[in-house]
């Protein structure tokens, strides 16, 4: 592959970047100056230093966010912080982005990468990832309702939603407010809370707590994020 690409997948800038840092004569190649980017290289046999450090090739990257509620799950924005703006410095790549989105006003885990290849697996409806929500619901939330999500059923826009597991966790009589876990397939526009409009009822807390085999840690902050581990890749693929 070439030298500028190599360079930029393993993070150490854009195209544009890598070009002008070829010419301060700051990359070699098997302890040669190269100042081309479209010197050849071979990923893996050929020893790349930038700046006196050996480059690791890596192609893709994968974070795992604890998304805090304001941010929007979007690459840029004029007016919002986004997704990509939580990143430090030195994981932002132009590259990255949020694969599927939250809500504003919601939290958890969210994957950040540049797989777009993964990014489609896990989206595309034929693959009935599961999304995992815990939610606070304004309402009291029944059996009725647990065999109306099980049974799947039609929005009030008439837009029909697929079978999903719902568990009531807690219920407050006396303040008619209840937590549920919920478990969906599908990644309508505002699935969730459109759900429990349905059946009379509105969430007024919603994290996601799952994808697929990726489970949000508690000990994972607000707005911090981490790599995925090898483990955890291998069983999202
Ligand atoms: N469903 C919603 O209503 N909002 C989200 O952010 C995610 C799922």
């Amino acid at each position: 592959m070439r030298l500028d690409k190599f360079l930029a997948d393993a993070g150490i800038g854009s195209r544009k970047e890598v070009k002008q840092l070829l010419k301060k004569n700051l990359v070699t190649v098997n302890d040669r100056l190269v100042k081309d980017g479209k010197t050849q290289v071979d990923e893996y046999a050929d020893s790349v230093f930038f700046a006196g450090e050996q480059v690791a090739y890596q192609r893709f990257y994968y974070y795992l966010l604890h998304k805090p509620q304001g941010v929007i799950s979007a690459t840029e924005d004029k007016r919002d912080q986004t997704v990509i703006d939580l990143l430090k410095e030195e994981d932002y790549r132009e590259d990255l982005f949020p694969v599927g989105r939250l809500d504003k006003d919601t939290e958890g885990l969210l994957l950040l990468t540049n797989d777009g290849q993964l990014a489609h697996q896990l989206l595309s409806p034929k693959k009935h990832v599961d999304k995992e929500y815990f939610a606070e619901i304004e309402g009291l939330v029944t059996e009725a309702d647990v065999q109306q999500f099980a049974a799947g059923f039609a929005l009030t826009n008439g837009e029909q939603v697929k079978p999903s597991e719902l568990w009531i966790k807690a219920t407050d009589e006396r303040n008619e407010t209840s937590e549920i876990h919920l478990i969906i397939q599908e990644g309508k526009f505002h699935q969730v809370k459109r759900m429990f409009e349905a059946v009379g009822k509105k969430v007024t807390y919603l994290k996601r707590l799952r994808m697929g085999s990726l489970v949000l840690e508690e000990e994972l902050a607000l707005g911090a994020y981490r790599p995925l581990t090898e483990t955890e890749l291998q069983e999202l693929k």
